[in-house]
């Protein structure tokens, strides 16, 4: 479990872009790396006893240090893993060919080398594309969902909801006064703020859960699972560890700040719409009573049927 929120918590906050990044940079040093090995070889230059497994070149190390952190349970990791060995063994045999001066052996090999480079370069550029298209859903400063996701989830849960008799809550959070942050310390300074305040958020809620920036310095939580008076509990935590957080502006200059809550569970009605606009206006009591405080939605607490099934 922690592993799994320590793995979502990297996830949300390595850039995709980096990511994107990352693997054109891969599939330049593998085009490379087969290039120099041709060069070698019909330049009769080619030595294995100096030539090190792709297992510790760049690429290698990538998959067996960095991948499973974004890639975990995907296939494409597995088969990421799968082309390592695939070329190690080519590796091991063409160092074999070589010295044997097998050259229709050679042939061959090389052959099979280029035919898993290339296999490796297309899962790796399929990879960058899936990460760019998740960028699309993210927000750019924070890497949180933005309102994108919002609908597919908020349908989601609540049919979920619907189904299984399980209810769901949307906390709604905004930061008190942001704009004086902004006026005193300048805007480079209200998007760190931005930044730690998404850490703590998505330190703050379970894996399952879900952190949106909706734009501005408004966020929602979505809790899956939740029941009054839970979802207050939890909102309330989130309200605490904001305000005893010593923010960190440039210089290290110390800030500390406050936020409003407000929290809404999910009443039953099949248009999630109405979910968020309760958990808003809530979030609007808690602004006029006087700021850095949670206000749960008047609601009357639903129960469902027990399924038996
Ligand atoms: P309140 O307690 O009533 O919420 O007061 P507030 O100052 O937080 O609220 P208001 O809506 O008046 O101001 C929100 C400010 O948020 C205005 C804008 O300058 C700032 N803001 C919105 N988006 C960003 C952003 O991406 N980066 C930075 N640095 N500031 C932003
Ligand atoms: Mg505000
Ligand atoms: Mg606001």
């Amino acid at each position: 479990m922690i592993n799994e929120k320590n793995a979502e918590s990297l996830k949300l906050h390595v850039s995709s872009q980096n990511l994107a990044f990352d693997y054109s940079k891969l599939c330049t040093s593998l085009s490379e790396w087969m290039r120099n090995l041709l060069l070698q070889i019909t330049q009769n230059k080619y030595d294995a006893s100096t030539q090190g497994t792709i297992r510790h070149s760049n690429f290698g190390l990538w998959v067996s240090h960095k991948a499973h952190l974004f890639l975990a349970g995907r296939k494409e990791l597995r088969l990421l893993v799968l082309q390592l060995d695939n070329i190690d063994e080519e590796m091991r045999l063409l160092g074999i060919y070589v010295l044997d001066k097998n050259v229709i052996a050679i042939e061959e090999t090389l052959s099979h080398l280029n035919e898993h480079i290339s296999t490796t370069i297309w899962i790796l550029n399929n990879l960058a594309n899936d990460t760019i298209e998740e960028e699309n859903g993210r927000d750019p400063l924070t890497h949180l969902f933005n309102r994108r996701y919002l609908e597919t989830v908020m349908r989601h849960e609540t049919r979920y909801s619907l189904e299984n008799g399980i209810l769901f809550g949307c906390v709604m959070v905004d930061i008190d006064f942001f704009k004086n942050v902004n006026d005193t310390y300048g805007h480079d300074n209200g998007d760190r703020v931005l930044l730690q305040l998404a850490d703590i958020l998505a330190q703050q809620v379970r894996a399952g859960d879900f952190v949106f920036r909706l734009g501005g310095e408004e966020f929602m939580i979505v809790l899956a699972d939740v029941q009054i008076p839970a979802i207050n509990i939890v909102a309330e935590k989130i309200r605490f560890a904001v305000e005893k957080f010593e923010f960190k502006l440039s210089n290290n200059i110390p800030l500390t700040l406050t936020i409003s809550v407000g929290t809404a569970i999910h009443d039953g009605h099949p248009d999630f719409k109405n979910t968020i606009k309760m958990a808003d206006e809530a979030l609007y009591v808690a602004k006029e009573s006087g700021r850095n405080q949670v206000v749960a939605a008047p609601q009357t607490p639903i129960t469902y049927a027990v399924k038996n099934d």
